[in-house]
């Protein structure tokens, strides 16, 4: 099926509508990007862009710009928290050259994606808000502000509280998982590696990675508690309550939580992927089809793997019909994957009970010095599919 001139509304300009715009535009759609909100603009945070990642992005031409905003990657470090001690270390250098792993600011990538979408021609239409749509031959946005957008397609990239979702699955309560993180970038005083690590402790950790070359230091702190707090990017907390909750990290990890002035913090909750991604001539993808717990960096990344495939299912299919089920059925099962194993991974890094804590680490750390390969190996059905490759397809 041809997408010349077909007239596509994208909902929301985050990394996954942005890319689905651009994938779309590259094949001839006409494509309006709304985004409720006033700006293009994202949370001053940092972003893990692994290579599955970054296949999507040089194949929509954006490489080089998105490579001069990015730091390069070196390598994951596993650390004990009490010294910054190294348990193990997964060396991303072994990857194949042409697969590199970044850390970039989310500002930065929405930025590089924002001045792509503008040069390619797509509408972007700030303060727009979807409030209803009707899927249908002709489907229909309804906006906050009255007025209905008609066209051939309409992509719901609305996020968490995405409103394409419900249409398509009714309505699913998400679960609070029971852990919050706080967020932060301070400078990078420390002269922190191009390296992630992950500051191991029980019932906790922390990740470090540096950003904007290396001026800036990420940080994102995970703690298990019992009382819940709210789901969302927005929420403000008091450093010192941060500061509490990780008192008996040493090392550099207490330096850096030293330097902390402001933290957002929110709730972790998790939401089931959906059964159904698509409908008449829509279509949801990123966080409005399958949230993710932040534990293997994947949720932008999946988003933009997402965007790809629709575009490229919708351009190899004969109808819009045909090509809205080939997308669902080339990402669900990878997507869904990809979560599970996310929302395993916690309890690896907050082992409590010491003997467990003393074999996974002794594990870890023999398992990285006699087998780095193998390490890394593990993850090599998330890094190295590359969907933008028409063998690429896994079930
Ligand atoms: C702590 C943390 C760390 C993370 N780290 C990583 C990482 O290292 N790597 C990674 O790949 N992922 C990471 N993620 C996940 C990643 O941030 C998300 O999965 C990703 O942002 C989802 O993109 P999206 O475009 O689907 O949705 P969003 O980024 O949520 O974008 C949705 C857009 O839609 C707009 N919108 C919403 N509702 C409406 C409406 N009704 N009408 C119009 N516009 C609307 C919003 O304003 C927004 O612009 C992390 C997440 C967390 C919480």
């Amino acid at each position: 099926m041809s997408l010349l001139n077909k007239k596509v509304t994208v909902i929301g300009a985050g990394i996954g509508g942005l890319t689905a715009a651009l994938a779309l535009q590259a094949r001839g759609a006409d494509v309006t990007v709304l985004e409720q909100a006033g700006s293009i603009s994202e949370v001053g945070a940092g972003l893990q862009i692994s290579p599955n990642g970054f296949c999507v992005l040089r194949a929509l031409g954006l490489g080089k710009a998105f490579q001069a905003r990015a730091v390069q990657g070196q390598a994951v470090e596993l650390r004990d928290y009490r010294k910054s001690t190294l348990v193990a270390r997964l060396d991303l250098g072994l990857l194949p050259a042409d697969q590199p792993y970044f850390f970039i600011h989310r500002a930065d990538l929405i930025d590089a994606l924002a001045d792509a979408v503008r040069d390619a021609g797509v509408k972007v239409r700030l303060l727009q808000q979807a409030e209803t749509i009707d899927p249908g031959p002709s489907p229909k946005v309804h906006l906050a502000n009255g007025a209905v957008v008609n066209s051939d397609l309409v992509v719901g990239a609305d996020g968490l509280h995405s409103k394409l979702r419900p249409v398509l699955n009714g309505k699913v309560a998400p679960f609070f998982t029971r852990q919050v993180a706080w967020r932060a970038t301070i400078p990078n005083d420390l002269n922190h590696p191009a390296v992630a690590r992950v500051h191991m402790a029980p019932k906790r950790h922390m990740v470090s990675y540096p950003l904007r070359g290396g001026e800036l230091i990420n940080l994102v702190m995970v703690q298990e508690r019992m009382d819940w707090a709210d789901e969302g990017w927005v929420h403000t907390d008091d450093p010192d309550n941060l500061r509490a909750a990780f008192s008996d990290f040493g090392g550099d990890a207490a330096k850096m939580l030293a330097q902390v002035t402001d933290v957002g913090l929110w709730g972790l909750f998790r939401h089931p992927v959906a059964p159904r991604w698509v409908g008449e001539n829509v279509a949801i993808l990123g966080d409005a089809a399958h949230p993710t717990l932040p534990f293997m960096a994947q949720g932008a990344v999946m988003a933009m793997e997402d965007a790809w495939v629709l575009a490229d299912a919708l351009d190899k299919a004969e109808t819009t019909a045909e090509g809205l089920v080939a997308y669902q059925s080339r990402r669900h099962a990878r997507a869904s994957k990809v979560i599970d194993t996310a929302s395993g991974n916690a309890w690896k890094y907050h082992l409590s009970f010491p003997p467990s804590r003393f074999g996974a680490h002794l594990g870890l750390k023999m398992l990285s010095t006699l087998a780095p390969k193998k390490l890394l190996q593990q993850f090599d059905w998330i890094y190295r599919h590359d969907v933008t490759r028409s063998d690429s397809d896994m079930s």
